[in-house]
């Protein structure tokens, strides 16, 4: 799109990088034709603000679909969840799944206490080796009275500090320290590298040795989220296949994503395509997500399917227990408002409440998956859904894209050109007279 001279003098130069974000844009059209789509479709004041707020050498903002999954049942209230991507066939399943078992009780969850973690890791310079362990845990209180100050407002809200480990390194002869903190709403990414900071040169004293590195782990496993629901498997019945029969299918392609890990990958996806989506919606640090999560399905050295399924005389059960560290305060989240909006939705829970609804979100997902994996296949609703794209790139707007889905079902239309084709004969056709 840009030649190799375009790169090198304008997107590098101070111009771009530090002026303001309508200059940057001008620089795109004037240097990138073929951006009008772009240009065009991004062109709100208040976004582009919002966006130069958030981000360096922002250009503008990106429109991802947003929309809402549900009724879900969660510990006896009904919510609408807002989800947010690009997905399809996502808040369908998750709404499929929703229903099916807010007809049976819908689903209860529970959290952990919001503790994150930060390690610093000390080179040993003195030559303590494994000895600076106990040196260092000596010191606990000190440490604590340390961090005491940057920790009182997060105690005051019920949180704070939550103790400390020590352990030793052989290989690279290094001490580390993890503290454990609870940062309540908050993410805490900021407070947990900002008390990892403060303990540097105390910990630097006690050991004789030099801090390599001191950040938070994004590994997150006091922060864990479960939910669980129960099924009749009745419910499950469908044209061809008993209900049991399709509970003990469930049950088997789990316990298998328990056992095969390139199985677990995709099935840990699924449940993550609905968190994910969550996360986004509530302006919360995806990435951080889902790095705890891959993190804790592979704990015991190979990645697992994160839920569980097992049959009781006539009742299918599913749960999933994993680290979900959500926020509802800080970062991005205050200021963006489809997050605020998104929160207001869900009744402005606090993180833990949050956490609660990402993991029943995740657990809806996951049992609308398996369910279709295991009776009509995924693709069967995916090509439905692969359509309606279709429909839209052939130019089909408003009321004219669900008609025109139904040519392309009916007729199997697969491709761009194909359905461009006979849309404009189909637009023809229905012309009003
Ligand atoms: P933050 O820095 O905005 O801190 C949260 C603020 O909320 C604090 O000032 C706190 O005092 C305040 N607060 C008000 N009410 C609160 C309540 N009830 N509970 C808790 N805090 C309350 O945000 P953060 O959570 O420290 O960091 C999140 C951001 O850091 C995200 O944008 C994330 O992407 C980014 N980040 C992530 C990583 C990582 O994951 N490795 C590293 C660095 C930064």
């Amino acid at each position: 799109m840009f030649s190799r001279g375009t790169m090198k003098k304008v997107f590098s130069g101070k111009k771009f990088r530090l002026g303001p974000v309508h200059q940057r844009r001008s620089i795109i059209e004037a240097e990138s034709p073929g951006s009008e789509d772009f240009l065009h479709s991004g062109r709100d004041e208040e976004m582009l603000s919002l966006s130069e707020a958030m981000v360096e050498q922002a250009v503008g903002y990106m429109a991802v679909p947003l929309g809402l999954a549900g009724p879900l049942l969660i510990d006896g209230r009904q919510y609408m969840i807002p989800l947010a991507t690009e997905e399809p066939s996502v808040i369908a399943a998750c709404s499929f799944a929703g229903g099916l078992t807010a007809r049976h009780g819908g689903i209860s969850t529970s959290a952990s206490d919001p503790v994150m973690a930060a390690q610093i890791f000390i080179e040993d310079k003195g030559g303590l080796g494994s000895a600076g362990i106990e040196i260092i845990q000596a010191a606990q209180e000190s440490i604590k009275d340390k961090l005491m100050p940057m920790l009182l407002s997060m105690e005051n809200r019920g949180g704070g500090w939550r103790g400390m480990e020590t352990d030793w390194m052989e290989s690279e002869r290094i001490f580390f320290v993890t503290l454990k903190i609870d940062v309540r709403d908050a993410m805490g990414a900021n407070l947990l590298n900002s008390a990892a900071e403060r303990v540097r040169p105390l910990l630097e004293q006690l050991t004789g040795g030099q801090v390599l590195m001191a950040i938070l782990s994004n590994r997150c496993e006091n922060r864990i989220a479960r939910a669980a629901f129960s099924l009749p498997v009745k419910s499950l019945l469908r044209p061809g296949s008993g209900g049991r029969e399709t509970a003990e299918r469930i049950v088997k392609a789990a316990r298998i994503a328990r056992k095969n890990s390139d199985r677990a990958v995709t099935h840990n996806k699924g449940i993550m395509n609905g968190i994910s989506a969550l996360a986004l919606a509530a302006c919360n640090d995806t990435r951080a997500i889902e790095a705890a999560a891959h993190a804790y399905a592979c704990r015991d050295g190979q990645c697992r399917g994160l839920s569980e399924y097992w049959l009781e005389g006539n009742v299918l059960h599913g749960s999933l227990e994993m680290p979900l560290p959500f926020a509802v305060t800080g970062g991005a989240v205050d200021f963006h408002p489809t997050s605020r909006w998104a929160l207001a939705l869900l009744d402005n829970p606090d993180a833990r409440g949050l956490s609660r609804i990402a993991a029943a979100v995740g657990l809806m997902q996951n049992l609308a998956a398996l369910r279709a994996l295991v009776c009509e296949g995924i693709q069967e609703g995916h090509l439905s859904l692969h359509a309606r794209r279709l429909s839209f790139s052939a130019g089909a707007r408003g009321e004219d894209i669900g008609a025109y889905t139904q040519v392309i079902r009916r007729e199997a239309i697969r491709s761009r050109s194909a359905a461009m084709n006979r849309f404009k004969r189909w637009k023809k056709e229905h012309a009003p007279l």
